[in-house]
């Protein structure tokens, strides 16, 4: 059972709300947090109502599924921004630039390089994140600080003049243990601190954590951007 667009519509306005003043408690800007509307798994006919509630950004894990909902939405004259979240591969990249605004799953270089030759054959720019490991049971993200920054360094240096790199996504761990996700978050936060200060000629603006479960401990750690699915449209069914 998928929800109904009053119901969406309500959700959409109860997070906003738990936005508004998580920012708040952490002394940050009120509306400088923004919401991606993570779709997975939920139809075309979802979007389409949080669209006319006035949702514009969204999340999807996979290529082939977003790219059909999102031509769906398209095809009906919508605008929208869409974001790739999840692990990517390689040969997934040509379809994903051609429907995405951001890649926020980039997790090694050979990925950036294919984004860059996509892009580079349509002629757009598109904006990325790096997706950094910072919990222990996800698998997905650069591992370590070395490899994160040497990817950066090739940003930096001129290699891919279609991405806009502009920050970093991480995942916290899965537990209901807060403090926890709270060191996961910050790891996330500092790492995103020193890199600003080392490569000042990138833009590094956003900070995409916080999921349904923890976006509230993600905004006090700094977070620009949380990504939240199952409060806005209800359970998975996988
Ligand atoms: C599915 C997913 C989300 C949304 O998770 P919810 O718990 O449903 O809010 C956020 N980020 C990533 C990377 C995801 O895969």
């Amino acid at each position: 059972m998928e929800y109904n667009k009053s119901q969406i519509k309500e959700n959409l306005e109860a997070i906003t709300k738990k936005i508004r003043i998580a920012e708040q408690n952490a002394g940050r800007t009120v509306g400088s947090v923004k919401l991606l509307a993570v779709s997975k798994f939920h139809p075309a006919e979802c979007v389409l109502d949080s669209i006319d509630c006035g949702q514009i950004m969204f999340g999807e894990n996979r290529v082939q599924e977003a790219s059909e909902k999102f031509q769906k939405i398209l095809d009906l004259g919508k605008t929208f921004n869409l974001h790739i979240i999840g692990s990517l591969q390689r040969n997934k990249v040509k379809n994903a630039v051609k429907y995405a605004t951001c890649i926020e799953s980039v997790d090694r270089i050979e990925l950036l390089q294919e984004i860059e030759k996509e892009c580079s054959k349509i002629n757009k720019k598109i904006d990325v994140l790096f997706e950094f490991h910072t919990g222990e049971d996800t698998k997905s993200g650069f591992k370590t600080e070395e490899d994160l920054e040497f990817a950066i360094k090739y940003v930096a240096e001129n290699n891919t003049p279609h991405v806009n790199l502009k920050g970093f996504m991480t995942m916290a761990p899965f537990t209901s243990d807060k403090e926890i996700i709270k060191n996961s978050f910050a790891k996330m936060r500092l790492i995103s601190e020193k890199m600003k200060k080392k490569y000042s000629s990138i833009n590094f603006s956003e900070l995409s954590m916080g999921m349904s479960g923890d976006f509230e401990i993600a905004i006090a750690e700094g977070s620009t951007e949380v990504r939240v699915g199952t409060s806005i449209f209800g359970e998975r069914n996988y």
